[in-house]
């Protein structure tokens, strides 16, 4: 496993619609692999493809404990509800902003083994998945932010501090 950089400043990939995998293969075993490390080391809850370079269909989500999800071609099959929070994201350090997103999300990929997988997921979960589904479409949660939060206000907010 290695670090890769996590891209910031705007650079383009971040920017387009990234790639469908078409064949889960070495290379993709090790991004993945090299994604989990790179989250891990920046204290992440989420990582996208694209945010360490690669477009290609990818994302990475903490579900809280110890446990990393990892998602191939994810999609959003169906959605309920809307929850504004607070987000951050490790390519856009030191802003935050308050989204609008679906309380509750069922997402569809594939995983590593290349098997179908389905996810239910909601609040803070399916805060991260969509954030990092929006990373795969080259949307920052700045092209969405009902408005700009000083990170000095966010002391008072614990989630504030999670970044993806
Ligand atoms: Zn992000």
């Amino acid at each position: 496993m290695a670090l890769r950089q996590i891209l910031n400043d705007n650079h383009p990939v971040l920017l387009k619609p990234a790639q469908e995998v078409i064949k889960i293969n070495r290379g993709v075993l090790r991004l993945l692999d090299d994604m989990n490390e790179t989250m891990r080391d920046a204290n992440g809850v989420g990582l996208a493809a694209n945010q360490v370079g690669v477009s290609k269909r990818i994302i990475i989500v903490s579900s809280g404990e110890e446990t990393v999800i990892e998602l191939i071609n994810p999609y959003c099959a169906q959605t309920e509800g809307e929850e504004v929070g607070v987000e951050g994201c490790l390519s856009l350090p030191g802003q935050y902003g308050e989204v609008s997103r679906a309380e509750k999300v069922k997402v569809k990929a594939l995983n590593r083994e290349g098997r179908d997988v389905y996810l239910e997921a909601e609040g803070l979960l399916a805060r991260i998945l969509q954030h990092e589904m929006d990373h795969l479409e080259g949307t920052l949660f700045t092209d969405k932010a009902l408005r700009m939060v000083d990170p000095e206000e966010l002391q008072s907010e614990e989630k504030s501090e999670e970044k993806t």
